[in-house]
């Protein structure tokens, strides 16, 4: 039934381990992926939509190594915005609406032709470790299936704890049985757990709402697309979302709800999202807000349903329904299942190396929720990385990691692993130091040359890949040669507001300036004919407009993270006794050996640890 030893078993189909399963599959390994329900393949547990502030530029990076949750978002979305348009490019962010049904299909199709790849519905119930060493994995009806590495991707579904007002129930989603007994025998083996919370809004019936008393929030005019492939190709026709808000009526329904709410009478003690509040969490926190925004999303092309964003909750139904019916465009509305909050294990991720590998059992790796994160986008990278480096392990080859100059995934990984996370962590562009060179248009150039060096991204992205790069460079090195004559740019300028200029001079200068843009550029014979000639498409034109505009910049952050990186080459020795170093702080000392950083740099990061405790650091690596 099964093959002797897997090369790799990937432990849940939601977003990480999908995305860890095609990974290990598609680098060659034999993998198989264990999952309760095989109907269920990277569901979308709460809101129909892939990217948004920084989680679209982790999207791109997932796209640019070759996973494959850019291209399930692009063929399954029904709306593209580019978020924050209006503030620098470091700042945009790209999202779709996606449909629901078709999102978690396309999923399935994609994992299903991919060579190497088995699959087993079946909940996983233990685990078979060795000397530290895991050997394969125990099913709930007995089997035991041997594998050299493990990726546990087991969400919010460990021990989960459906709340809905006063009433409680196991699960692991709505409708989902939850999972027993991972926790406790990874317990007993020395690995602390935690517990987490997050919720989800009520989802409401399309036809019982009044969409003219709402703001409609249609697409953009010209979507764009996640994928740097020619796979697949941007939206041409798109449903809009809706938006409206709650009222002083609202908050005092729901506050009627308070003293049945879990969050308020101690049956929730775990931590939620900070970043995700419920409704009665907004009401309580900022009680001086007399409304609060809701995005009414559809959930596909094809349905009535609607998911009310900005509307989680865990209070009872009678209170949730009462609340809405307040709401504009909600008088008539029905309900299709209303919001529930989920508590669930998670394992602490300083437990854990840059690998995603657990630190106390060999070819054990951890990806996804169970690490303390939430969002798809933060699943499905460490899904990533996770399924690459299980493969590597099996090939006997050097691990892969990525750093916090290189990739948001790199700041996600590192910020877990070195900090840890008390409350269930989400990418933000403040968490990464260097977000002027971790662009979503530069991915490709960030990362699709190492995911090809690991026999991940394919020949084709390389190609495109360096088409891209060749394009942009000619395209920078013409505004940097190509004069402009005062009578070609002045008209432009004035226009524009912008200083005119007295003599001829170079167009990157000019372009360089604030308020001049490409679309001014193209009012110029020269630059048009340039693009004609060369093909130049929208991605380059995106692609060079940051690099002139944002050249010093860019430059000033390589300075900075080519420093970083100077410390990030002093590695620590992994069993380094730092008992010796008398002369650092006792918290620097009891910190980093517990964290383990593998280099100065990490070490720096951890949290007690001063600069003086890096110089003594440094003093005994001998820098
Ligand atoms: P999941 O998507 O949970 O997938 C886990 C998979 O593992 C499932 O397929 C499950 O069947 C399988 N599995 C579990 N245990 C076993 C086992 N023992 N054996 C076999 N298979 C197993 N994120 C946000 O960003 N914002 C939100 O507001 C938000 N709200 C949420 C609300 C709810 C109610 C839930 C449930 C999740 C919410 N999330 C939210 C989180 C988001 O859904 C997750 O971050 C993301 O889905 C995590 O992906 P994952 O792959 O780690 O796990």
């Amino acid at each position: 039934m099964f093959k002797d030893t897997y090369d790799v078993i990937v432990v849940g189909a939601g977003h990480a381990g999908s995305e860890a399963a095609a990974a290990a599959a598609n680098m060659g390994s034999s993998t198989l992926l264990v999952t309760m329900n095989l109907q269920n393949i990277a569901q979308m547990s709460c809101n129909p939509a892939m990217g948004g502030i920084a989680k679209g530029q982790i999207l791109r990076e997932i796209d640019a190594l070759g996973g494959y949750s850019g291209l399930v978002s692009d063929t399954s979305a029904i709306q593209f915005k580019m978020l924050n348009k209006s503030k620098g490019p470091a700042m945009w962010s790209p999202r779709v609406q996606s449909d629901r049904m078709l999102f978690s299909q396309h999923w399935r199709e994609r994992l299903e032709q991919t060579e190497n790849l088995d699959f087993y519905q079946e909940m996983v119930s233990g685990l078979i470790i060795e000397k530290n060493k895991v050997k394969g994995v125990k099913t709930s009806l007995g089997l035991e299936i041997k594998a050299k590495t493990i990726i546990l991707t087991n969400g919010t579904f460990l021990n989960g704890l459906i709340h809905i007002g006063d009433k409680n129930f196991g699960g692991g989603r709505a409708g989902e049985k939850a999972s027993f007994g991972i926790t406790k025998e990874l317990e007993d083996i020395g690995f602390e757990a935690g517990r987490m919370k997050t919720g989800t809004p009520p989802r409401v019936d399309g036809r019982s709402l009044d969409f003219s008393k709402m703001i409609e929030q249609p697409g953009d005019e010209e979507p764009w697309k996640f994928s740097y492939s020619n796979e697949t190709k941007p939206l041409e026709k798109q449903r809009s979302c809706w938006m409206s808000y709650t009222s002083p009526e609202v908050h005092n329904i729901l506050k009627e709800g308070f003293d049945r709410s879990p969050m308020f009478n101690g049956s929730i003690k775990s931590t939620g999202p900070r970043y995700c509040p419920s409704i009665e969490d907004k009401i309580h926190r900022f009680a001086d807000k007399d409304r609060h925004q809701m995005f009414v999303e559809p959930e596909g092309w094809n349905t009535v349903e609607y998911y009310v964003n900005g509307f989680s909750t865990s209070l009872p139904e009678d209170i949730q329904f009462k609340a809405l019916k307040q709401c504009a465009g909600f008088e008539n509305v029905k309900f299709f299942r209303p919001g529930y909050a989920i508590e669930y294990d998670y394992f602490p991720p300083t437990q854990l190396r840059h690998t995603l590998e657990t630190k106390l059992v060999d070819g054990l790796y951890f990806a996804g929720q169970i690490n303390g994160t939430t969002g798809y986008e933060e699943a499905a990278s460490q899904g990533l990385i996770a399924g690459i480096n299980a493969a590597l392990k099996v090939q006997e080859k050097d691990e892969f990691t990525l750093s916090r100059s290189e990739a948001y995934i790199g700041v996600l990984i590192d910020d877990l692993i070195t900090k840890g996370t008390e409350e269930p962590y989400r990418m933000f562009t403040s968490r990464a130091e260097y977000r002027t060179l971790l662009r979503q248009d530069n991915a490709d150039f960030r990362l699709t040359a190492k995911g090809f060096e690991i026999g991940l991204a394919c020949k084709e992205r390389m190609k495109l890949m360096k088409e891209k790069q060749r394009k942009s460079d000619a395209f920078v090195d013409f505004f940097k040669n190509q004069s402009v004559t005062t009578d070609e740019i002045n008209p432009i300028l004035e226009e524009k507001n912008s200083a005119k200029v007295d003599q001829q001079g170079k167009l990157f200068k000019i372009f360089a300036r604030p308020n001049i843009t490409m679309q001014d550029m193209r009012k110029l014979e020269s630059v048009e004919n340039f693009i004609n000639e060369h093909n130049v498409n929208n991605e380059v034109l995106e692609q060079v407009e940051v690099q002139v505009k944002y050249a010093g910049y860019i430059e000033k952050e390589k300075l900075n993270a080519d420093k970083l990186n100077r410390l990030e080459n002093v590695r620590i020795p992994e069993h380094f006794d730092y008992s010796l170093l008398k002369s650092m702080s006792f918290e620097a000392r009891e910190k980093l050996t517990k964290i383990k950083p593998r280099t100065v740099s990490q070490a720096s990061r951890v949290s007690g640890v001063n600069p003086s405790d890096v110089s003594v650091l440094l003093v005994h690596m001998g820098r």
